[in-house]
């Protein structure tokens, strides 16, 4: 049986992306492995633009001054190369998770960071509201949602200063405005491919205004030039996001899979809400429709509920130990049939109980 897999990093990917990528390993160009030819061979370079071609296709940012990056170290090397890039003195950021924390943490090596917002006080259940954010900042820094805390952004402030956003675990899921962006990164392992390669979406004139020297492999003018190919790229981890964003395009792209999303969010929070077992953990104004954070409403149930979701096929269900609980990772990929078989599991319990 295939399981049902909610893991909320590394994360499910489509079975046919799974299968052609697994066929690339054996044979790809000529007979020859993907993993085992030339990144400057013809067949590799064309997989690199259209990996870059489709990333900017599906945001609608194709032709608007826009280069789409495929880069190493995950999310976490973004946290610096955003810093080293564009902070020249002072810059904006909301708190809204560990991963905002951390990025916050790394910024503060090169700069004056000014925390706008924040809701560590509340464990991030929530995602503060009403922030001032400087005109002379360098940049505002946010995450668009919060892996961890199950929580997200459903608007972004609008800034005549660079908006950059770690998109990590919602990136192709939702409709945005993503031109209001300057800058969007995020590791591929959440919602487009396998761990290995991250992708930035760059609007090329923010560029080259800091006055310090940046290293080679932190600099985004260096990759830009280049396409992404300054050095040895992650091929296979490049090849597996460009089978992603091509079977997302051939489903009807981002508005297709958003429709998708909501269903299963629809579906989940509806069961945590009405399911007096459970109780959600995020503000509801704020709940993530990528990650769904709950919890049981008397722990002597637990046992059994894990005993009944594992029987059930399901993967990958453990909060982060930093909220405890659950987590139901809900990424493009999962279909609709797993967060139905989870629902079950959920109102078969009450039934028992
Ligand atoms: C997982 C995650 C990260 C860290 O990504 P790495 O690729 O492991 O460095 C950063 N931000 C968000 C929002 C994440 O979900």
């Amino acid at each position: 049986m295939k399981k049902h897999n909610f893991s909320a990093g590394p994360c499910i990917l489509p079975q046919e992306v799974l299968e052609k990528s697994a066929q690339a390993v054996l044979s790809f160009d000529d007979g020859l492995s993907l993993i085992e030819i030339s990144h400057r061979s013809k067949a590799f370079i064309d997989v690199m633009e259209n990996a870059s071609a489709l990333a900017l296709e599906l945001l609608g940012l194709e032709g608007k001054g826009y280069k789409a990056l495929f880069l190493q170290g995950g999310a976490s090397t973004q946290f610096l190369a955003v810093a080293l890039n564009l902070l020249e003195k002072r810059a904006a950021y909301l708190n809204t998770g560990t991963w905002s924390d951390k990025a916050i943490k790394e910024a503060k090596l090169y700069g004056d960071i000014l925390e706008v917002g924040s809701s560590k006080e509340a464990n991030f259940n929530y995602i503060p509201k009403g922030y001032k954010i400087p005109t002379d900042a360098d940049y505002f820094h946010c995450t668009s949602n919060n892996t961890i805390f199950g929580t997200q952004m459903k608007s972004f402030p609008k800034l005549d200063i660079p908006l950059v956003c770690d998109m990590s675990s919602d990136i192709f899921s939702r409709t945005l405005d993503f031109s209001k962006f300057d800058l969007i990164y995020a590791g591929a392992q959440k919602n487009m491919g396998p761990a290995g390669t991250t992708l930035v979406v760059v609007k090329e004139e923010i560029l080259g205004k800091v006055t310090r020297k940046i290293p080679s492999m932190m600099d985004y003018k260096v990759h830009a030039d280049k396409e992404s190919m300054f050095n040895t790229p992650p091929v296979f981890a490049v090849y597996t996001s460009m089978l992603t964003l091509e079977w997302l395009k051939s489903l009807g792209g981002i508005e297709a899979i958003e429709k998708e999303n909501f269903k299963k969010a629809r579906l989940m929070y509806s069961e945590i809400d009405l399911n007096p077992l459970f109780k959600g953990f995020a503000a509801t104004a704020d709940r993530s429709t990528m990650n769904a954070t709950f919890s049981l409403t008397d722990d002597k149930l637990k046992v059994s509920f894990d005993a009944m979701w594992k029987e059930a096929g399901i993967n990958g269900l453990n909060g982060h130990r930093s909220v405890g609980g659950y987590r139901a990772s809900m990424y493009n990929a999962l279909p609709l049939e797993s967060v139905a078989t989870l629902v079950d599991v959920m109102s078969e319990l009450e039934r028992k109980a």
